[in-house]
């Protein structure tokens, strides 16, 4: 029989389980169970919406079976089954998304190979203890059974089977005991009932084995015998039908790392139930970093949808808005037809009221972290804020007043996050905007020419350290009917009428020589003025109105980049040295004007980290200057 490959990723992958020194081993257990159990919902769901597949409940179990003399360990379901094709794209492939990802995340694994879950590699996991795995399989509706065989790195082989029943069947030939692992323990019964008790509990099918028991006799009470006994290990209770108070943190992050691809325990659990027009029992939680491909076009968000405790649907993105969708979890109503479908989904009125209940929820939740638990919210803002101000960008502002408090911001006050709310709160009397800086990070914006005079009045400024930031201000316009105001933007408007009337003094006093400046760089900027935001600084370049330097950054690294420019001004501080010796200039050389006046731009642009338009003529220009100052 022909042996196939694995693909590229899934052999690294393989080599990893093969040779893995995980020390957590057992979750393999967890995963092939977790399997069964989708499974088995499948096929659930199936026989309650399809006539012709009918199925009494009863039949729909998951059984362990374990053998020393052969040293296998076997684990059956009646689940929905796979036949030969399925066999072939869900044994031969993993990582189905984001590969690449997958690819880079594997190269640390080495290290850390807890990864195992979280990208769908689960079934590879029980490489770790198994030298061969044989999977026998029944699709249902099908009349034909296949086995796929595989003992790790050279591939693997499917072939047809007499099975009777519907299901699969996986038969794990153990590894040899070594010094250090005993995979024989898997073989124990007590270590088995121990791992389903630990991991799958809440599966809400029968998990079933045979176990040895020791019984008094019938006809003598003195004396006892080992007779086999069939048991169900699992309490099979789902854990969000649980009462809340008897449920151990542990029991929701297993049910967590199990259900929704994380390795990490979850930073926050929420667990409600509604009753009402819609009565429904929520288990939402938060994941304690963001998972790989959040911010990727492909991540998949959505809650896993179950009515009357039968699954309905994986992602099912209409009951949570996109703006939350970092929550994962699912939902349970008794409302629900279990026929619905995504389309449906869309236009269900019950749905519709739902998402709103939910949504409402998370908001309500997410307030309360931010004013009881400020450090834990900040952590989780710094994975997931980033998804919440685009949702405020996104739709035309549609969304702003569900999110705009749940946004923190750095500003230049002590660094710490602040809120919008709070910044308000604790602005000046008489200020009249909200002030905002863009730059790169935190000590790029402390150094910015335009933040002197703004610290030296101890004005605060929030730090916009993502690119969506201005956008996003730009949807919301106002805040507590507060406009946003750049410090490179336009007039600041932080004087007070004496300096006002001094500077338009200045500027008319200096008139020709703005002038000629204005001139020498007329393609470049659209102004020349005198500064009233600078202190030590001589220049720097500030922007009209309209588009900002920083937005013009952003959007040159899109298409149409040329067309899209902001205007600029460049402005210069009338009390640094260079001022005087431009008027020097102006008055007895002005032919030299306009270089120095180029030169002075091109270091505008530096200051701002944008690329100057000709380097080469911008340093032969400063050579220039430093020959000069040699001769005089
Ligand atoms: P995941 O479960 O994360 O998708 P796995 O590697 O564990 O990844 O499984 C790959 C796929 O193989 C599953 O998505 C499922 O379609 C199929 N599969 C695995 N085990 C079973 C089973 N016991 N019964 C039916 N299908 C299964």
């Amino acid at each position: 029989m022909a042996k196939k490959q694995f693909k590229a990723e899934s052999k690294r992958l393989l080599d990893l389980m093969i040779n893995s020194i995980y020390t957590n081993n057992e979750i393999f257990i967890r995963e092939l169970i977790s399997n069964a159990s989708d499974a088995l919902d499948k096929r659930y769901y199936l026989s309650l919406t399809n006539e012709e597949y009918k199925t009494d409940k009863k039949d729909l179990k998951i059984t362990i079976e374990t053998d020393k003399e052969n040293h296998t360990l076997t684990i059956k379901d009646t689940g929905i089954g796979m036949n030969d094709e399925d066999l072939d794209k869900n044994l031969g492939t993993i990582a189905k998304s984001g590969s690449l990802e997958f690819k880079n995340e594997l190269e640390k694994a080495t290290k850390n190979i807890d990864i195992i879950g979280q990208f769908g590699v689960g079934f590879y996991s029980a490489f770790m203890v198994a030298k061969r795995i044989i999977v026998m399989s029944k699709k249902v509706g099908s009349d034909k059974a296949y086995q796929w065989v595989s003992s790790g790195e050279d591939g693997y082989t499917i072939s047809e089977i007499d099975k009777e029943d519907y299901g699969t069947t996986i038969i794990l030939e153990l590894k040899e005991d070594t010094k250090d692992e005993k995979y024989s323990s898997f073989l124990e019964d007590y270590e088995i009932k121990n791992l389903i008790k630990k991991y799958s509990d809440y599966v809400r099918y029968p998990i079933e084995m045979e176990v040895e028991v020791s019984k008094p006799k019938a006809d003598n009470d003195q004396e006892f015998e080992t007779v086999k006994e069939l048991q169900t290990l699992n309490s099979m209770v789902p854990i969000w039908k649980k009462n809340k108070k008897k449920i151990k943190a542990e029991e929701y992050n297993e049910f967590y790392k199990s259900k929704f691809m994380d390795w990490q325990d979850p930073q926050k659990v929420i667990h409600y139930a509604v009753e009402g027009n819609i009565s429904y029992t929520a288990l939402l939680f938060i994941p304690s970093v963001a998972p790989y491909n959040f911010y990727n076009a492909d991540y998949e968000g959505g809650l896993q949808l179950y009515s009357k405790g039968v699954f309905i649907m994986d992602n099912a993105k209409d009951l949570i808005p996109d703006y939350f969708k970092f929550v994962k979890g699912l939902i349970d109503s008794d409302d629900l037809n279990l026929n619905i479908s995504r389309e449906i989904l869309q236009q269900d009125r019950q749905v519709k009221a739902l998402a709103k209940s939910i949504e409402k929820k998370i908001k309500s939740y997410l307030e309360d972290m931010l004013k009881n638990e400020r450090e834990e919210y900040e952590k989780l803002f710094d994975n997931f804020g980033l998804n919440m101000k685009f949702g405020i960008y996104k739709d035309y502002g549609l969304h702003k007043d569900i999110l705009q408090d749940l946004i923190l911001f750095r500003s230049n006050k002590e660094g710490k996050y602040v809120t919008l709310k709070e910044y308000v709160d604790r602005m000046k009397e008489d200020q009249k905007a909200i002030y905002y800086v863009c730059g790169k990070n935190i000590e790029e914006i402390q150094k910015l020419p335009q933040m002197e005079k703004i610290n030296d009045k101890e004005i605060e400024v929030l730090y916009f350290l993502d690119d969506v930031d201005e956008f996003m201000i730009n949807i919301m316009q106002t805040y507590a009917d507060k406009p946003f105001k750049s410090v490179n933007k336009g007039d600041l408007d932080l004087d007070s009428e004496e300096e006002k009337q001094a500077l338009n003094q200045k500027q008319e006093e200096n008139k020709t020589m703005l002038e000629a400046m204005k001139s020498a760089l007329s393609n470049k900027v659209k102004d020349v003025r005198i500064s009233s935001r600078l202190k030590q600084n001589p220049i720097c370049l500030v922007s009209d109105d309209g588009l900002s330097i920083e937005m013009e950054k952003i959007l040159s690294q899109g298409p149409n980049a040329q067309q899209i420019k902001a205007n600029k001004i460049l402005e210069i501080n009338p009390e640094h040295e260079v001022f005087q010796t431009l008027k020097d200039i102006n008055d007895n050389h002005p032919e030299l004007l306009a270089d120095y006046s180029n030169i002075l731009y091109d270091q505008a642009l530096l200051i701002e980290g944008m690329p100057i338009e000709d380097p080469v003529a911008y340093a032969n220009k400063i050579c220039d200057l430093m020959i000069k100052a040699n001769k005089n």
